[in-house]
């Protein structure tokens, strides 16, 4: 099955974040999700939507879609919000099942089936909506979990009460209260919050698409699927024999994996083929300080 996605986020799991896992750095982390809910809106369209080919030049042409989707604003981020609202550390269960709720919750108002694929950890969240006549299937992925927290490392009260910025905080950027009642949103204003970009905002904004297309009168020509991984941060240890054991439901024609950054174009941006990660633990033996190669060097242990 071939997969796509925004970058190899494999290489980028818990505890391994680093410029060399993140060829686009500085565009998302795992604390802000920029406001480009029209970025990843337009993205999606494109394989959903019937007859969509290549990607839009700013300016965006008008079209139903994105006037209804500019026209939804507030709707899509009070949604993200709410998300955002519910913690969702992987060791948390209790939170972690709130998560689930609100999940399936989110994909039936849409009119998924939508099931709870229990594992041998945190449970997948599955949903498929069908369309009549289609012959083709797509898989979307995208992770529900997020890194643990330290509230202490934040410039806000509390990572899982959302904030929105003006700008970038590492620019200076200051905030702007009342989040929640907010309609309209400046394309350079971002909501700062865990998991706000890695990854809840491909979910929401993968539902707005859909009520982008049902509102505009657009149907899907795929059937849809999605699966929403609740371990993806520690490891998605449960995901294998997942994959075994509910294979049947987990079957499309191409898997689309929503877990990476804007490009710094902003372009809608599609990577062909995710690689994994292979982890080796290497245990070496050698001096604590640095020694003289004179003195030292031939019987010291040197583990180069
Ligand atoms: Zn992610």
């Amino acid at each position: 099955m071939p997969a796509l996605t925004g970058y190899n986020h494999a290489a980028a799991r818990s505890g391994r974040r680093g410029p060399a896992s993140r060829p686009w750095t500085g565009r998302q982390t795992g604390d802000f999700m920029p406001l480009c809910l029209r970025i990843a809106l337009s993205a999606l369209l494109m394989f959903v939507m019937a007859g969509a080919s290549g990607y839009a030049q700013r300016p965006e042409p008008a079209t139903p879609v994105r006037a209804h989707i500019a026209a939804s604003q507030g709707a899509i981020v009070r949604e993200l919000v709410g998300l955002l609202s519910i913690p969702n550390v992987a060791a948390d269960r209790p939170n972690i099942a709130r998560n689930v709720t609100g999940l399936v919750a989110m994909l039936e108002r849409r009119g998924f089936a939508a099931a709870v694929l229990e594992t041998g950890g945190n449970p997948l969240v599955w949903g498929e909506l069908k369309t009549p006549g289609a012959t083709r299937t797509l898989l979307f992925y995208a992770h529900y979990d997020g890194q643990p927290v330290d509230p202490k490392g934040w410039k806000q009260a509390d990572p899982f009460t959302p904030i929105l910025r003006n700008g970038r905080l590492e620019e200076g950027a200051s905030e702007i209260p009342g989040l929640a009642a907010l309609d309209r949103f400046e394309p350079g204003w971002r909501v700062y919050s865990r998991s706000a970009s890695d990854d809840k905002s491909p979910i929401v904004a993968l539902m707005a698409a859909l009520d982008a297309l049902r509102a505009t009168g657009t149907a899907p020509t795929s059937n849809i699927r999605v699966v929403l991984d609740g371990e993806e941060e520690a490891g998605s240890p449960s995901m294998v024999p997942a994959i075994a054991r509910y294979r049947e439901r987990l079957s499309a024609d191409l898997m689309l994996i929503l877990d990476g950054p804007v490009h710094p174009s902003e372009r809608p941006t599609l990577v062909y083929g995710a690689r994994g990660i292979v982890d080796v633990e290497l245990t070496v033996y050698g001096p604590k300080f640095g020694l003289h190669s004179g003195h030292y060097g031939n019987w010291v242990p040197n583990p180069a």
